[in-house]
């Protein structure tokens, strides 16, 4: 980084609950005080979106006030444009996506477009972070203490970097938090959760609903983490070979047929 850029950074956020939505707003306030923030971000909902790039179509950009962009596409879509487009000059110093109205904790990190956000900053070799917190028993959620603690987490992230290839995931419990915990990625098991109905015309359609799901008990897993009312910081990166399978795999003598 140049010296101008060491003390003014270019902070790149983007969510996939929208451009309008609440925790992107709250991100942008707790990040403006460590750099120079430019917002792209999906001009829709799209969570549940991963690590898709819209590759069939073109893409529109919107620039809604100086620095803020909407994008009809998904949160991947917003980091590659801004990286490469809209930034200029280099790209970001620091990616930063959320925050998320809801936990991206266990299996449901691979659904994430918040997460996804982070992943492609990452594949891009900039520092990543994702935020997201948990709702309260009505569905509502307070973004402030995630805020908070983003700040002073990306204010760290800029001053020593992370590993490269590595991305934070960042989960804050409802409440008060009792600490902060460095977690391992979950796992759960999902009950079947489709709606099927019938359309006017008499064709079944199928709606898949936010499944009831069962989440392990992993004391040192980010599930565990946010049960005991802690947040979860989980270090994730985007090489998903499972490396104790390739001995095993290798003694199966595969040829080609
Ligand atoms: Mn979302």
């Amino acid at each position: 980084m140049s010296d101008d850029r060491q003390e003014r950074p270019r902070i790149l956020v983007t969510n996939d609950d929208g451009y309008g939505a609440p925790g992107l707003e709250a991100l942008v306030r707790a990040v403006e005080p460590l750099g120079e923030v430019v917002v792209v971000a999906p001009d829709r909902e799209r969570s549940g979106a991963s690590h898709a790039l819209t590759l069939g179509r073109p893409l529109r950009v919107w620039e809604a006030a100086p620095g803020r962009y909407r994008v009809d596409g998904t949160p991947t879509d917003c980091v590659h444009l801004g990286a490469f487009n809209l930034l200029g000059d280099g790209g970001p110093d620091l990616v930063v996506s959320g925050i998320n109205r809801g936990l991206n904790v266990g299996d449901d990190v691979t659904y994430s477009g918040t997460v996804a956000g982070a992943l492609e900053g990452t594949l891009l070799d900039r520092p990543s972070l994702a935020f997201s917190v948990e709702t309260d028993d009505r569905g509502e959620c307070d973004f402030e203490p995630a805020a908070r603690f983003a700040r002073t987490l990306c204010r760290r992230v800029l001053g020593e970097g992370l590993e490269r290839g590595v991305f934070l995931n960042v989960n804050v419990p409802v409440g008060a938090a009792r600490g902060v915990r460095v977690t391992r990625q979950g796992c759960r098991s999902y009950q079947a959760a489709v709606v099927e109905r019938i359309d006017p015309s008499g064709r079944p359609y199928y709606w898949i609903a936010a499944a009831e799901s069962t989440p392990d008990n992993d004391p040192g897993g980010d599930h565990q983490a946010i049960r005991d009312g802690y947040i979860s910081v989980t270090p994730l990166h985007a090489n998903l070979t499972h490396t104790p399978s390739l001995d095993a795999l290798g003694r199966w003598g595969m040829e080609a047929p």
